[in-house]
């Protein structure tokens, strides 16, 4: 048997790992700027967290999730996303209850979809969670966060997208009328969304099947089923996100895929990944803490699939930082070859933003400068067992064709010094 990855599981090779850090650091930076403290959760939890909080009656649960008997017998699921694991590490160590939370996870969530652009069994999520306030300025903060992240992503083309799920007295409201209309049009529905139609209608309005999309195009709009607290809530969001200038549409189709939604939903799309076109979505949670055992507790939270962001990044040519060597050493001769490593080790010391190559395993001066040339270095510094004794070296600029220039090895962290803001 050939060994190779699993379908859907992805190896990120070092071409591309540059654009992850730099989308982990802004993320990172961004959560900061807002006062969000990280955490980190396990990637296995037992699948009753999944099916209690996700709902039984979901793509995830139903058909997406990495489930096994361990060797005690146990049933345990790799994460399909961040929120249940979050509530559930939130309940044990006791940072829910009478506390305001702010709070950032990223890593890798697991479902067994078929794999497509922008659509993998292994894939990674940015994600915020927020406890303990009820009111819609909090709504407005995540998603004013979101925004920013995009923004400095370079990610201006996206689309934020907003609906009212409502409480759960307006839902069941809405879920009898969604139920007769549904009724109505049964036989033209797709097989899932038929049995899905008693025990769980509204994620027929999320059914990726473009004839039940249409069909629902007509069906009845939670909108006109909020109460007046749902309202005020609702207008409040949308009266938040106006006065800090971010622009969205009422959506009212937009119903989420996982059961523990309410009130505030909302979702970044684009038009340029196909049927990927979902970023970034999130709304309010507050029912799943009660859900997973806890005291009542107003939570809202959003995941964006770093993925998707990537592969938009990549369409719209954004620019990242340099990762590649500011310098590679090379040398010529036994003395020199012994020498270049601790020169390498007291410019590190001197200049700790450098990023210096060391040339190692000796080898033609001219290879070592043409490797040099592939890893994108700026300047190769050439260092001879002549330049040694004299205590010189050789800087080349390998971005033009400027002759060599020969300069004291005492002078090198001040000229080195120059190229770090390249
Ligand atoms: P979709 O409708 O595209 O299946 P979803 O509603 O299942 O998305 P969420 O559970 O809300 O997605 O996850 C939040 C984000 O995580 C999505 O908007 C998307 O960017 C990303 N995401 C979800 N599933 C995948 C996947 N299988 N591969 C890559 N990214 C994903
Ligand atoms: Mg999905």
């Amino acid at each position: 048997m050939k060994l190779q990855s699993l379908r859907g599981f992805n190896d990120i090779l070092p071409a591309d790992t540059a654009i992850w850090q730099h989308v982990e650091a802004t993320a990172a930076a961004t959560f900061a700027a807002y006062g969000y403290r990280e955490i980190r959760t396990p990637l296995l939890e037992h699948t009753a967290l999944f099916k209690r909080a996700i709902g039984e009656v979901t793509d995830v649960v139903e058909k997406e999730m990495f489930s096994f008997d361990d060797r005690e017998g146990d049933n345990l699921s790799l994460r399909p996303e961040g929120t249940a694991s979050c509530v559930r590490a939130g309940l044990e160590h006791g940072l829910l209850h009478n506390q305001q939370q702010r709070l950032w996870y990223a890593g890798p969530m697991f479902r067994h979809e078929r794999p497509q652009a922008g659509r993998y069994r292994q894939f990674h999520q940015i994600g915020a969670e927020v406890y303990g306030v009820p009111g819609p300025d909090i709504d407005v903060e995540v998603i004013a966060l979101s925004a920013r992240l995009l923004r400095r992503l370079g990610l201006d083309g996206v689309q934020l997208e907003i609906n009212s799920l409502g409480n759960s007295d307006s839902r069941a409201r809405y879920r009898q009328a969604l139920t007769g209309f549904l009724q109505q049009h049964a036989a033209a529905l797709d097989t899932d969304s038929q049995r899905r139609l008693l025990s769980n209608p509204l994620r027929v309005l999320d059914s990726k099947v473009p004839a039940t999309q249409a069909l629902v195009a007509d069906a009845p709009r939670i909108t006109d089923f909020l109460d007046d607290d749902d309202r005020a809530h609702f207008d409040g969001l949308q009266q938040g996100l106006a006065d800090l200038g971010i622009d969205f549409v009422v959506n009212p189709r937009i119903v989420r895929g996982l059961d523990y939604y309410a009130r505030g939903v909302f979702e970044w799309t684009t038009t340029q990944l196909g049927s990927q076109g979902t970023v970034c979505a999130g709304g309010r949670y507050d029912g799943l803490v009660t859900q997973l055992g806890g005291a009542a507790t107003p939570a809202v939270g959003w995941a964006c699939g770093i993925e998707r962001l990537i592969l938009l990044m990549k369409a719209a040519n954004v620019e990242t930082p340099s990762q590649a060597p500011h310098a590679v050493l090379c040398t010529q001769g036994d003395a020199a070859a012994r020498a270049a490593a601790r020169l390498g080790e007291s410019l590190r010391d001197a200049l700790p933003a450098l990023r210096l190559v060391v040339s190692a395993g000796g080898g033609k001066l001219k290879s070592q400068l043409s490797r040099a040339d592939r890893l994108g270095a700026a300047v190769a510094l050439v260092l001879g067992d002549a330049e040694l004794a004299d205590g010189v070296i050789q800087v080349k600029s390998l971005r033009n064709a400027a002759e060599p220039a020969m300069i004291a090895q005492s002078e090198l962290p001040g000229h080195l010094g120059g190229l770090l803001h390249t």
